[in-house]
């Protein structure tokens, strides 16, 4: 294969029902990678057993489905993938970026929660550490396909972060970085929710030596009190037994024209006539994602 190859992916969490926000962000990236002549992989983010909801994975993977929207590949589930996590954490331990801290939430009290350069608390030999990575006191960004030039600096915002928790559970920046490598994504497309996590995972590229792949964030589909729509404030169902007004919906909001939607009766013609129309300069902006976008300077 030549070095351009697109390949996508949707990675939802299993912790509950699909809802419009992922329904948009599963929507825009599978546009995307058509439009691209590429690949979406579908990829169940179930690394955290407490939050995860029985049955919930393959209730999304159904809902897809009748979306209209299947894994080109074989679905990738995060809970077989322990042994790529721990390879990882090793290799930033042994390169002395990684570190086992004994700290408490109330030891990290002083410094608003986060972890800054030196643990507050002494090794422990008798209990089980968490694992953090050392972030650098630089300004980490990346231009971003929507929401343009994002930046952080990790020793101010974010601290030294987790890993791998006590409880034995690697963290979702972690396993994110590991997978998304692995699996060759070249462009990752999802919810504005996620543009604050980026700059931690491009320090983690960084330093386990993998490629950056590209961002697009689409923006947040807000609820009517304006906060995150999210399994909390759900409000327009993902109804697998009737895909299309959702579907619609979805498309909408990623900024298709609504005779072109109101001229396809099943989810597959709606995403085929979407494909050709998909324009990343024609999503509405919200005022969230300006917020999102300008909150960090
Ligand atoms: N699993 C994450 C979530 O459902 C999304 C991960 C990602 O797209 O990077 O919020």
């Amino acid at each position: 294969p030549g070095g351009s190859v697109y390949r996508g992916r949707f990675a939802p969490s299993p912790t509950g029902a699909l809802h419009f926000g992922s329904l948009v962000a599963a929507v825009g990236s599978w546009l995307r990678a058509r439009q691209a002549g590429g690949s979406w992989l579908l990829r169940i983010e179930d690394l955290d057993p407490p939050r995860e909801i029985a049955g919930a994975a393959q209730q999304q993977i159904a809902t897809l489905a009748a979306f209209g929207m299947q894994s080109d590949e074989p679905i990738v589930w995060q809970h077989q993938r322990s042994e790529a996590y721990a390879a990882a954490l090793q290799q930033l331990v042994a390169d002395d970026q990684a570190f086992a801290c004994w700290c408490s939430r109330n030891d990290l009290l002083r410094s608003n929660g986060l972890h800054q350069g030196p643990c507050v608390a002494a090794a422990d030999p008798a209990r089980t550490p968490a694992w953090r990575l050392r972030v650098p006191d630089l300004c980490i960004g990346f231009d971003d396909g929507l929401a343009g030039r994002f930046e952080q600096n990790l020793a101010d915002d974010v601290g030294d972060f987790v890993l791998r928790r006590v409880e034995g559970y690697y963290a979702y920046q972690l396993a994110v970085v590991v997978d998304d490598a692995w699996q060759g994504i070249s462009e990752i497309v999802r919810g504005a929710d996620l543009l604050d996590s980026t700059p931690r995972q491009l320090w983690l590229q960084r330093q386990l030596g993998v490629a950056q792949p590209d961002y697009v964030h689409l923006p947040l589909a807000l609820g009517p009190d304006g906060r995150k729509l999210s399994k909390q404030y759900a409000a327009l169902p993902v109804d697998a037994a009737d895909p299309l007004p959702a579907l619609r919906a979805a498309l909408g909001f990623l900024g298709l024209p609504a005779p072109l939607l109101a001229g396809a009766h099943t989810p597959t013609n709606l995403l085929t006539a979407a494909t050709t129309r998909f324009d990343l300069a024609a999503i509405p902006q919200l005022p969230a994602n300006v917020h999102l976008r300008h909150g960090m300077s």
